[in-house]
């Protein structure tokens, strides 16, 4: 007789963006009926986000890959999980040994666990042999980490959501936070309304946090460093400046004052088009605020020198005292889900998981031991990141890639040299969960699954460790990341037999001193944890109450010179492109291109113009333009908006064909090697 299958409820974790909002979803089988947060959620309570609630239709896509895809004779046919891992391990093997394992890269996946991660740099390092293993952070906040280690010692957010909550003073430079971080948008939101919490904003585009704002500073593009600096200067000409936290904590104070002397008031107002009285106004907004956070994201980091620009906005809270106290700190807001976590776990070129580098011997020496070889079977050498192995790849260099969960096609800079430089690879495998424009140049691809098909930990924004649940099966012959990852590990000689994340997490916990305190026990439910976390358990929510993380225990002021974009609008190529993400769709939407409900809310492309560029060119509402740029063309329809000004445009990174990238370009910061996407310069033809 049949009967209605149960409603179940699981915990899970969402996966559109840094906040990583927890809930419990309900599900009849494979049917999602309800997503529902609760209280006891930590970072959200109650709230989600119109992703959260309603873009998981993805999850029964009959898109969705269910079975592992071989190419031969130019089209993909279907294999079992047996051959294609075999094929993969004996090819990789080979390249290996006929080329090198630096002539293999790896990108791993800021949407996969942190245990997937870990295994992703375990296969690349220990098995391969090579440290090239990188992750999405390449493209979006690499420099604002660099730009923290260079002062405060921690590439992660200083404090946690609630500091920004408490802070006098919020700071928002180059984030449209309410469409892309929108459960925090919404507690700076109430802060101010209840609480009086001021709100400066920096940003090219009046969105809607511009708009709220106390001061909305409306810099030219890439000048952000400018108006960063001589603010930082008019805190010390002021007195402003934090004397004793300056005089007791931190190192190169004189140097860097020196560094400030360009930094004037009229300088700024020339290079960034900042009227000085409203630059005043935030000297005298920042200074006298007893708590300050800064968040910032791509419109400061997608910069030929995002790395510098971030180092000057957390120098300006060095000045100001504004670390290790609750409301202070600066916080880059990840994107992916757990882009953060993807680099706490080791998919970077250069550090070990929990931040040890590969260049240091005792550090070599540990992982060497813990995982059963000798020092000198570990590289000593920094690979390659993300920019570089696809640039090798067109030069011949870099033969194979394993690309998981990245659509690098269409959302690295320049794409038509990327596509060249996946056309050169001896072989590319792509492990995902749908074909994607990555997976169409691959030899092999291997099905993954999507969150809540498996278990795992996922890091946020605001380093917190949170479990999520696997509330239903993998679909077809797909596999959870991590079991691919073992059973891959398996093929190449190295047996390391996890039957569940919790194992993988077990092992990290004993080798990386960050992860010390962390076990799948002490994040049952909805419990969390904050890296670093001592052995004992003990989380760290707000950083440098101690100090910092430097030798000394010192922060560093860190002296900058402003440096102009490496690509400006000219006679030619006259109008600068912004581009940036919108509230309903996620990256290349790829997950919420597949749900009717939350594609059909923004399904359009489009280019946003300033009306007085609108009047010059003759431009209407809808009006299809045709934008170049250097590298390629695209058509759009435009939008005519007072979001942007002058001649600036702006174009949502999400849809078309061939997409935003066709469009940007190589030039990128030399500090990380993180394309200057925001440094486009263009020119429109009305069509
Ligand atoms: Fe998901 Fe971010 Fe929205 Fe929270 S704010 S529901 S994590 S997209």
């Amino acid at each position: 007789k049949w009967r209605q299958p149960e409603i179940k409820r699981t915990k899970t974790v969402c996966t559109y963006c840094g906040v990583s909002c927890s809930f419990e979803m309900f599900t009849r089988d494979r049917q999602i009926l309800k997503v529902q947060p609760v209280v006891e959620a930590p970072v959200n309570g109650i709230s989600t986000c119109i992703k959260g609630k309603f873009a998981w239709d993805f999850v029964n896509s009959e898109k969705r890959l269910t079975t592992p895809l071989i190419r031969e004779n130019g089209r993909f046919r279907e294999a079992s999980w047996d051959e294609a891992l075999d094929l993969v391990a004996r090819r990789l093997l080979d390249i290996r040994d006929m080329h090198g394992p630096d002539s293999i890269g790896f990108i791993g996946s800021s949407k996969a666990s942190n245990e997937e991660a870990y295994l992703t740099q375990k296969i690349a390092r220990l098995i391969v042999g090579t440290n090239s293993v990188d992750n999405s952070s390449r493209y979006c906040q690499n420099p604002a980490t660099k730009g923290l280690f260079r002062t405060v010692g921690h590439g992660g957010d200083a404090g946690s959501i609630e500091d920004i909550e408490k802070a006098d003073l919020v700071i928002i430079v180059g984030s449209n936070l309410s469409e892309n971080h929108p459960v925090i948008a919404s507690k700076v939101k109430a802060a101010k309304k209840h609480r009086g919490q001021k709100l400066i904003v920096a940003d090219l585009r009046k969105h809607e946090m511009a708009e709220r704002a106390d001061i909305f500073m409306r810099p030219k593009a890439s000048t952000d460093l400018v108006w960063a600096s001589t603010l930082a200067r008019y805190m010390f000409d002021h007195g402003y400046a934090d004397t004793e936290f300056l005089n007791s904590k931190v190192n190169q104070v004189e140097e860097y004052r020196k560094s400030l002397e360009p930094f004037t008031l009229e300088f700024a107002e020339e290079i960034t088009g900042i009227p000085r009285e409203q630059l005043i106004e935030a000297g005298e907004m920042i200074g006298k605020a007893k708590s300050v956070c800064l968040l910032w994201a791509m419109g400061i980091t997608q910069h030929s020198h995002g790395a510098n620009t971030s180092t000057a906005l957390s120098n300006l809270l060095v000045v100001t005292g504004n670390y290790g106290r609750p409301g202070t700190g600066g916080y880059p807001m990840r994107g992916h889900n757990n882009v953060q976590g993807a680099s706490d776990f080791g998919c970077l070129k250069n550090m070990y998981p929990g931040y040890e580098k590969v260049t240091d011997d005792k550090v070599r020496a540990k992982w060497a031991k813990a995982w059963g070889v000798a020092p000198d079977e570990l590289s000593d050498q920094v690979g390659e990141d993300n920019f570089l192995m696809v640039q090798h790849a067109k030069e011949g260099k870099v033969k194979a890639m394993y690309v998981i969960g990245e659509e690098t096609a269409f959302s690295d800079a320049d794409s038509t040299n990327v596509h060249e430089a996946f056309t050169k690879l001896d072989f590319l495998v792509v492990q995902d969960i749908f074909l994607s424009r990555t997976a169409e140049f691959a030899d092999v691809v291997l099905p993954g699954c999507p969150s809540v098909e498996k278990e795992g930990t996922f890091v946020n924004t605001e380093r917190r460790i949170q479990r999520f649940y696997e509330v239903m099966p993998p679909l077809g012959d797909s596999r959870p990341d991590w079991r691919i990852l073992t059973d891959l590990a398996a093929r190449m000689g190295h047996d390391w037999g996890y039957n569940h994340p919790s194992e993988i997490m077990d092992e990290v916990a004993g080798i990386a001193e960050i992860f010390a305190g962390v076990t799948y026990e002490r994040l049952e439910g909805w419990k969390s944890l904050s890296w670093p976390v001592k052995a004992d358990g003990t989380d760290t929510p707000l950083l440098y109450t101690d100090g910092f993380h430097t030798d000394d225990g010192k922060a560093v002021l860190f002296p900058l010179e402003w440096e102009k974009p490496a690509e400006e609008a000219d006679g030619e190529y006259d109008l600068i492109l912004d581009n940036g993400r919108m509230l309903e769709q996620f990256q290349s939407t790829n997950q919420t291109g597949r749900g009717p409900r939350i594609w059909s809310l923004s399904p359009n492309w489009f280019v946003e113009v300033s009306p007085e560029l609108a009047q010059e060119l003759g431009i209407s509402e809808g009006t299809w333009l045709e934008v170049t740029s250097r590298r390629g063309t695209v058509e759009v329809p435009a939008v005519i908006t007072d979001r942007v000004s002058g001649r600036d445009l702006f174009m949502p990174i999400h849809q078309g064909k061939p997409g935003i990238n066709k469009l940007t370009g190589e030039h990128h910061d030399p500090d990380v090697n993180t394309p200057a996407y925001k440094e486009t310069a263009v020119k429109v033809r009305v069509m």
